[in-house]
């Protein structure tokens, strides 16, 4: 029995790998390797040849993998370079987002071998993420619904967006392995800034707060942007929010397993367009969520890939007015067999 709960996607690998025929495949990067193994690790590369797996790393952690990972072979990453099989390589593939400095290295170790890049084949293979991740995803954004409940009943009028931010911070804490990202918390028209940085600005208890925030859980990512209305906001704020809502649903309602990513970033493109907001939407609509919070697919204009059942994308469509206000609703969804289904609970 094989106990990696990733196999099937490091045999896909290994059929990519034979389709562009390559002798050997090195993957350094951690969030890859793990996507493969399960193992989280800072110095390891993990390689396929052959038929033969090889987790790479160093004496400290080689106890862990024997213990998460035994059908893993464990070799010493510093005699990697010097390994006759990667030596013997006509084609090896590799990241090409790794470091220049190391793919130099390899190149100068490897000189007779032809590299063919991996990278985006690899983010592809983590954008559809197994049942066992999916369980993950899924309590990690049920814990930021959790967290943004308890969050919003410690709000109080005085309180700054830094105070705002650690509020949820510690409670991210408590309730989970802390942020996956930095907490963004806007008040008032700090919101048209789409990444503001939470600074002493004071809430006066009546302004809409916007939050973009992320529990980390089990080592797997959420995210959610809401935006907290404690008093009957303006009629301008009101209508933006209307507009950046039904952006939303109509989005959620149209994500489906075979449209392409620019297909569904029009969906609420067009809307916010048919409205006037054209310019003021200026980012994509979303991202994929997994070990890292934003990885594959780009949910964005020219984006071609095809949505397939198992990814998991956020939909976060929003309009900005500088030096007035700002709203982004954003919700993580699964694109499902013959739809979606939303992640995220809270009323918004
Ligand atoms: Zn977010
Ligand atoms: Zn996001």
């Amino acid at each position: 029995m094989n106990s990696n709960p990733f196999e099937n996607r490091l045999a896909e690998l290994e059929k990519k790998s034979a389709e562009q025929q390559l002798d050997a495949v090195m993957v350094y990067n951690q969030a890859n390797v793990r996507s493969l193994t399960g193992i989280d690790c800072d110095n390891a590369c993990f390689v396929l040849s052959a038929g033969k797996r090889i987790f790479y790393t160093d004496f400290r952690y080689v106890p862990m993998v024997h213990r998460l990972a035994p059908e893993l072979e464990v070799r010493d990453i510093g005699k990697l370079l010097e390994e006759d099989f990667l030596k013997a390589a006509a084609r090896i593939g590799y990241e090409s987002s790794m470091p220049h400095s190391r793919y130099l290295k390899l190149a100068e170790a490897f000189a007779a071998a032809e590299f063919v890049d991996l990278a985006e084949t690899l983010l592809l293979l983590r954008a559809v993420k197994t049942p066992e991740e999916i369980e993950k995803l899924r309590a990690s954004e049920a814990m930021t619904d959790r967290i943004w409940s308890e969050a919003t009943t410690k709000f109080r009028a005085g309180m700054t967006e830094r105070e705002m931010a650690n509020v949820i911070r510690h409670l991210m804490i408590d309730l989970g392995d802390g942020e996956a990202f930095e907490t963004i918390v806007c008040v008032g028209a700090n919101a048209a800034e789409c990444h503001h940085v939470p600074d002493d600005t004071k809430w006066d208890g009546v302004s809409p707060v916007l939050v973009d925030m992320g529990v980390k859980l089990n080592g797997y990512c959420s995210d959610m942007t809401r935006n907290h209305i404690p008093t009957e906001p303006s009629a301008r704020y009101q209508s933006v929010y209307n507009h950046v809502l039904k952006a939303n649903t109509l989005a959620i309602a149209a994500a489906k397993p075979g449209m392409t990513c620019e297909e569904l970033d029009a969906v609420a493109r067009d809307y916010l367009k048919s409205v006037g907001f054209e310019k003021e939407f200026g980012h994509s609509l979303g991202h994929g969520v997994g070990i890292e919070i934003h990885e594959s697919p780009a949910v964005a204009r020219k984006q071609q890939t095809v949505l397939k059942p198992g990814m998991l994308v956020t939909i976060e469509p929003g309009v900005y007015l500088e030096g007035e206000l700002g709203v982004r609703i954003e919700d993580l969804i699964l694109i499902t067999e013959t739809g979606c289904e939303v992640l995220s609970h809270s009323a918004k």
